[in-house]
Order: C-alpha cells, then structure tokens, then sequence
C-alpha cells in the first residue's frame, strides 16, 4: 500500500473566506501515483473547516449569511470563549457546522466526486497561517 502525506497552507487577507482547493488536493494525488484508495482532507485548526459542495458564487454568499445568522460574530461579548481575551467563539461554532474533514474516494486514479462536488477550504478566523492535512492512501 501507498501512502502519500502534504500539507496546504493558507493566510487568508480577510477574516472569512472560501477556497476551493480540488485542484491543489488533485495536485497532490497525481504526485502521490495512486490509483485506487482514498483521499483524506482535514482542517488542523478548530476555527477553519474543509468540506465538499457546490463551487457556485451564490452559494457561497448564502453560506457565509447562514452562518453570520447561527454564530454571528459580533456583539463579542456574548460569547462566554471569548471571556478568555479572544474574539473567535463565532469560529469555533462555525467550524463545528461546516465539518473538520471530507474523505474522497479515489477510482482510476480520479477523485470519485459526484455531480458538482468541490473540495472547500472554508476560513473562521483567518488573516494567519493555518494548515490544511491531504492523505493519500492506496495502491
Ligand atoms: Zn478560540
């Protein structure tokens, strides 16, 4: 079995974004020479989530809009975290919505999505250098 392991890295200019990263993620697998396994994709911060969805404008308004409704960011201090000196409860929570990681399976040497799948790197809290975990396993 193969095993092929990279790491993404991310600073974002905003404090909120959303990155498609399919084709850094289809990147490290042609490096990795699998054929049939599975790919793993993980956020390593608590504050920042992967996950797979539509790579379409609107939708990613409508998802920072949801988002801004069921953990708005301000007023800071109705966050009992954030009693702690930082700011970043809402992207916590936000973080736990969206998901830590997607795993894709890999056919013939592809990405196996289905229809309109796009690998996210969806950022909280952003504006510093975060990570983003790719492993590959297979054969
Ligand atoms: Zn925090």
């Amino acid at each position: 079995m193969k095993s092929y392991t990279e790491y993404l890295y991310f600073e974002t200019k905003k404090p909120k974004d959303f990155i498609n990263i399919t084709h850094r993620v289809e990147e490290a697998l042609q490096k990795s020479g699998v054929q049939e396994g599975l790919c793993l994709v993980n956020a390593m911060h608590i504050t920042s989530s992967v996950y797979i969805n539509d790579a379409e404008s609107g939708l990613l308004h409508d998802f920072d809009k949801w988002l801004e409704k069921l953990a708005p960011h301000e007023p800071i201090e109705n966050y009992r975290h954030n009693l702690t000196g930082e700011d970043n409860a809402d992207a916590h929570l936000k973080r736990t919505i969206m998901g830590r990681e997607v795993v894709v399976a890999i056919t013939q040497g592809k990405l196996d999505f289905g229809p309109w799948e796009q690998i996210y790197y969806a950022e909280f809290d952003g504006q510093r250098r975060k990570r983003v975990l790719v492993k590959i396993i297979g054969e």
